[in-house]
């Protein structure tokens, strides 16, 4: 259950042994081991680095580690290959250790020219196909290592429970079960089969943010989180589990604090539970300066000084942007003072170390060239576009006004109309996404992609409403919206393309979750001319849009999709295409709806039910879970192989799904459980696994899921995770069975 690869190593364990004794000789020297981060950002404090300055990190001061990339534009593979070489030259002439590279290559090579950009990880949530997960990490190792790197920083794992976080696209929605799937299935593609010696092809993961990231109290980036135990351990906890099993190779730690402990100061949730309880050798990264903040913002340290050695005591291993070399001299005066025990920074250069053995440094520091010719290739573009196609979501087709026919004059308007920042968001070729379109030639925006489907000359693009590119995400230029009515006038069909610009972390946050007022003002005002509207939203958090969605024949809501996002929506509004995405989270119709699908006491999403809560509406716009497409099925035949369970139990649970319409079509099969009587109230309903089928019109399959029962304990009262006798309630679609658990059981052990 537990996962020990510390067996399987070998020669490398040895090795790594015989560096830390080699270096024993001076602090100075096993400091040398314990890298220091450099930002090379925006700052360009070493991107513009010359020689000399480079040669003094890494000779002084043993830097074993940099990262990100220049804030102005991503470089090509050439560029990075030439950087990274000349690191690696003088880490192995100074040090005998090869540096470790990493960057946020996230959803593809964000920071690399010409490669592959796949849907955001909200839209592989959506697409609820952990294939096409595995495959684009795959593909990303490979072109990260065409560009000579070999560590990313992802998969994003921090469940998006608050939908005003700017960081809700970055991970597979809100549900738990979800986003262990998916991590599970990218750090396969990202290290390929064998952990142990990842290949020249595939790269180390850093699953992030540990934990608890994704549930701020005020809805914006960075702030803290108050949850109770229950919430920590069978939700937010559970992909971060994953992952440790899954072999994730480093991990990068929540900026923010849950319950006041900042995480970069907790012993108990960085070695207790990670380190200790789930043996988990892989090494764990700061977020962005963040043992200083300890001191800085949290106030949970004196100084400095302070702020090191409660984070490296805690169990941080490496220090992300450690304010510079200073960082090096402080934690050299803790050891001499015995405040940090040398142990501890053997431990963590001895996991460091370990990730450079596995990741094959040692042996070659450098890869891409000859045998990486697949970089930027036709195959990865229908891999991304592939993608992009599962993941958009239908969610509304009022008389069946999709798929729109050829020849019909459509009217394209919206600020994510024609751009293709927005298809691609944060994190694209810069932090912010913002210098997307000089580098997106070969790509098409919605509006070249329509123009390739439709004609050009059906095609009239009147936007009304553009976004202002020299001022902050949101910033939108002086509303003509008159123009897109007058234009509306020769058109047969409104497509309105509406949502957000990118934006990345803090300067993503809101202050308000409803869409621009320009924006619903002109689909107001576009709705007067009686035109059909399609409403096409393209959007990182599911902003409000009560008052304009009835004003909508149909919805499509394509997230952020990425290179090709603009390709699969003309194929999936045309027909060529069928949609078989699904909400991954819920979405709200008012400010104070902020629910999610597990919420506790409503019986069905949508109500609330008992005494005193009986007529108060949970307002939703659309559930997680949820989305149409341009067939139907039909569930039937739903059984549990047992009526009665005990803990040791698995429940093999088979349901019949059949192609009801006339369109071959995917359908994600969704497994949920209800425990109806529970000692502390119970979840109206939870995830338990989920698949995805292709169906031919007509054709029945059978999906069978094996469910431990194990997995529908809760964690109790008492912290305790606990199965209880009594009745629980299987659903999928429409479908519903009974069983029951015979016998309670207590478990003492923290993961079961
Ligand atoms: C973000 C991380 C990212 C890191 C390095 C931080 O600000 O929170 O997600 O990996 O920067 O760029």
């Amino acid at each position: 259950k537990v996962r020990s690869v510390m067996q399987q190593y070998g020669r490398s364990e040895a090795e790594i042994k015989d560096l830390l004794k080699m270096t024993d000789q001076q602090i100075i020297d096993k400091l040398g081991g314990f890298p220091v981060d450099i930002y090379q950002g925006d700052t360009k404090r070493v991107w513009k680095l010359n020689e000399q300055m480079l040669d003094t990190l890494i000779s002084k001061w043993k830097v074993g580690s940099i990262l990100n990339a220049p804030g102005t534009k991503a470089p090509t593979v050439a560029q990075w290959q030439q950087w990274i070489q000349l690191i690696q030259k003088k880490s192995m002439k100074y040090l005998g250790i090869p540096d470790i590279y990493g960057l946020d290559h996230n959803h593809g090579v964000t920071y690399t020219q010409g490669g592959t950009l796949f849907p955001q990880p909200i839209n592989l949530g959506a697409s609820f196909n952990t294939e096409l997960a595995r495959r684009g990490a795959e593909i990303t190792a490979y072109e990260s290592r065409a560009a000579n790197c070999p560590w990313v920083y992802n998969p994003v794992v921090d469940l998006s429970r608050d939908p005003r976080w700017p960081r809700v696209y970055e991970s597979f929605g809100e549900d738990a079960i979800v986003n262990s799937k998916m991590v599970t299935a990218e750090i396969k593609g990202y290290q390929g089969d064998d952990n142990n010696h990842i290949d020249q092809y595939h790269v180390g993961t850093s699953t992030k943010h540990y934990f608890a990231y994704g549930a701020p109290w005020t809805g914006k980036d960075r702030t803290p989180a108050y949850l109770s135990p229950q919430m920590i351990r069978e939700k937010y906890f559970e992909p971060f589990k994953a992952a440790a099993l899954a072999g994730t190779l480093t991990m990068m730690v929540n900026s923010a604090s849950v319950n006041g402990v900042p995480v970069h100061a907790s012993y108990e949730y960085l070695t207790k539970w990670l380190k200790e309880d789930l043996q988990w050798d892989g090494f764990l990264v700061t977020d962005w300066a963040d043992i200083n903040n300890l001191f800085s913002r949290e106030h949970v340290a004196k100084d400095k000084k302070d702020a090191i050695r409660i984070a490296i005591n805690a169990g941080i291993d490496m220090s992300m942007d450690p304010y510079s070399v200073e960082f090096c001299i402080l934690l050299k005066e803790l050891v001499q003072e015995g405040k940090v025990k040398m142990s501890r920074i053997d431990d963590a250069v001895r996991r460091i170390l370990r990730a450079k053995y596995r990741l094959g440094l040692f042996e070659k520091p450098n890869t891409g060239g000859k045998g990486f010719e697949k970089f930027g290739s036709a195959e990865f573009a229908a891999a991304s576009l592939k993608a992009a196609e599962e993941s958009e979501v239908l969610l509304k087709n009022e008389g069946n006004i999709l798929p729109l026919a050829k020849g019909k004059k459509i009217l394209l308007t919206g600020p994510n109309a024609n751009q293709m920042r927005c298809l691609h968001g944060g994190w694209s070729y810069t932090w912010q996404g913002s210098k997307a379109e000089e580098l997106s030639e070969k790509y098409n925006t919605i509006y070249e992609a329509l123009c390739n489907k439709y004609g050009k000359e059906n095609i009239i693009l009147e936007q009304g409403v553009t976004y202002n590119e020299n001022g902050a995400y949101y910033d939108e230029n002086e509303p003509q919206i008159d123009k897109a009515v007058a234009a509306a006038d020769k058109a047969d069909v409104i497509i309105a393309c509406i949502g957000e610009n990118s934006y990345t972390e803090t300067p993503g946050n809101l202050n308000d979750l409803w869409l621009s007022a320009n924006q619903r003002n002109l689909v107001k005002a576009l709705a007067k001319t009686g035109k059909p509207i399609v409403m096409v939203l393209n959007e990182g958090r599911p902003r409000l849009i009560a008052d304009i969605e009835p004003l909508a024949k149909a919805v499509v809501d394509i997230l952020i999709p990425g290179n090709y996002g603009g390709d699969a929506l003309a194929n999936l509004l045309a027909g060529d295409a069928n949609f078989s995405a699904k909400m991954p989270y819920t979405y709200p119709r008012e400010i104070n709806s902020l629910n999610t699908y597990d919420y506790k006491v409503s019986e069905e999403v949508g109500t609330m039910a008992g005494a005193y809560n009986y007529d108060a509406k949970v307002s939703l716009q659309w559930p997680f879970g949820y989305g149409i497409s341009y067939t139907t099925y039909e569930y039937s035949n739903l059984k549990v192989d047992k009526k009665q369970f005990t803990a040791a139990d698995v429940l093999t649970v088979s349901v019949d799904v059949k192609n009801t319409g006339a369109k071959a079509g995917k359908e994600a099969v969704l497994l949920y459980s209800s425990d109806l009587v529970a000692s502390i109230v119970p979840d109206n309903k939870r995830l338990r696994d989920f698949t995805k089928i292709e169906l031919q019109p007509g054709e029945v399959k059978t999906v069978t899921f094996q469910l431990p029962a194990k997995n529908l304990a809760f964690v109790g009262a008492d912290g305790k995770w606990t199965l209880e006798e009594g009745d629980f309630i299987l659903k999928v679609g429409n479908q519903t069975v009974g069983t029951a658990c015979t016998q309670t059981k207590i478990w003492d052990e923290p993961n079961i």
